[in-house]
């Protein structure tokens, strides 16, 4: 029987550049972005700068983590205490965060099988809240169609922030993602695209909106010194106005993720081939759904959904179980309590969403993996292998109606 030894949660070593550059700023010992010498220029305004041109936003503001970039963007654009911000019902779970972070309140929106947001329910759901600001989270990478957004959100004055933690790198209709809305939020947190450990990143070419972050990001009187930056005058007229919610990124984790910009699209080529022989070695396992893509989506693989659209919760565990057996690393998000990274819409009670009858359905037939840049093609062969076999195996017991798992072994 084979099994898989390689590791869901290994990602690549950093760089020699962004280790060396590390180094550097170690060495001179002046990790705060705001604390340079005569002439230098601080390693987070570089990153900001290249950012912006890397995905042609005016502005870029670097940031403690992808959860404070969403806060520091809600409230940029004035969202507060008891507003309403729609945003879809599959995320995770710094998405809801951040809207409960600013005290407004959530309301989530359906799912398509596509893992997309579902713009005749989003549609509904702006008229009957009247809700005037959307958190759009392109979760696990998948993204809707953004002209038809774009054009509904615009049609009744509803602001669009995009949640692009697994969208760096992606496209749609040949723009970068995050370049649709009015601002865009990235992550750079371990298991996303470029790695820091923790950090984030807001870009927009909105003047009111970037100065505005920048101040609350904890810029002190500083903020002359980012490069990404609107004139000094937009702050003029907000800096005595605008709290200081100390969320600045630093410039050892600039350091290192500088590096990693121009690796980007070479990493997106790879993810995309572990991601097409992923779904090759899936396609023709009975039962099995793999997310349809539009064709303006340029998408970033990084990592891999599939759907069991008629299987119920038995066989579904059954399946995570003999997986795990076999060394592959899969989540379900159908789990009645969320485990590590996956959880749902109707775990987060602090944000106590109304009921989504569409997307519990998709949930609860829903598997995810992780793709790591460690991983080969004959890794994906293989995992895709094991899944196959698994699949067909529990397929031929039947549908899961005696109430007892499968067994394991
Ligand atoms: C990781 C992630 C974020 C932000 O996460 P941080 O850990 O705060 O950087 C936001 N949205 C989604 C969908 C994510 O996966």
């Amino acid at each position: 029987m084979d099994i898989f030894k390689g590791s869901f949660t290994q990602q690549e070593p950093l760089p020699e550049q962004a280790i060396a550059a590390a180094m550097q700023v170690l060495g001179h010992g002046r990790l705060h972005r705001y604390n340079v010498v005569a002439g230098e220029t601080a390693e987070a305004a570089l990153l900001e700068q290249e950012f912006a041109q890397l995905t042609g936003a005016k502005y870029c503001l670097a940031l403690a983590s992808g959860g404070a970039a969403m806060r520091i963007a809600l409230r940029a654009i004035g969202v507060g205490a008891g507003d309403l911000v729609l945003s879809n019902g599959f995320t995770l779970a710094p998405v809801p965060g951040a809207i409960a972070a600013v005290g407004a309140r959530a309301v989530f929106v359906e799912v398509t099988p596509d893992l997309t947001i579902d713009l005749v329910d989003l549609a509904q759901k702006i008229h009957a809240s009247s809700a005037k600001t959307l958190l759009l989270s392109h979760m696990r990478g998948h993204m809707c169609d953004m002209d038809q957004l774009m054009a509904l959100c615009g049609a009744h004055g509803v602001r669009v922030i995009e949640d692009c933690a697994h969208t760096m790198g992606a496209h749609w209709g040949g723009a970068p993602s995050g370049r649709h809305g009015l601002m865009g939020c990235y992550s750079t947190q371990t298991y996303k695209h470029i790695n820091s450990g923790e950090g984030g990143l807001l870009i927009s070419d909105d003047d009111q909106a970037m100065a505005r972050a920048i101040l609350l990001s904890g810029s002190y009187m500083l903020y002359e010194r980012h490069l990404a930056a609107p004139e000094p005058e937009v702050f003029e007229g907000l800096k005595l106005d605008t709290p200081n919610m100390s969320s600045r990124m630093d410039n050892l984790r600039a350091s290192i993720l500088r590096p990693q910009l121009p690796l980007l699209a070479e990493r997106v080529a790879r993810w995309r081939s572990l991601y097409d022989t992923m779904a090759v070695g899936l396609k023709n396992t009975r039962g099995l759904r793999l997310t349809q893509r539009g064709a303006s989506e340029a998408f970033v693989g990084s990592s891999f959904q599939f759907l069991m659209p008629e299987w119920g919760a038995l066989h579904a565990q059954t399946l995570v179980a003999r997986a795990a057996k076999r060394g592959v690393d899969l989540k379900w998000f159908g789990a009645d309590s969320p485990m590590g990274f996956t959880s749902r819409y109707d775990h987060w009670r602090f944000a106590a969403g109304k009921a989504l009858p569409k997307t519990d359905p998709i949930l609860k037939s829903l598997f995810d993996m992780r793709l790591p840049l460690t991983f080969t093609l004959a890794d994906c062969v293989l995992i895709a292998k094991i899944l196959h076999a698994e699949i067909q195996s529990i397929n031929q017991a039947g549908p899961d109606a005696d109430g007892t798992l499968l067994s394991v072994d």
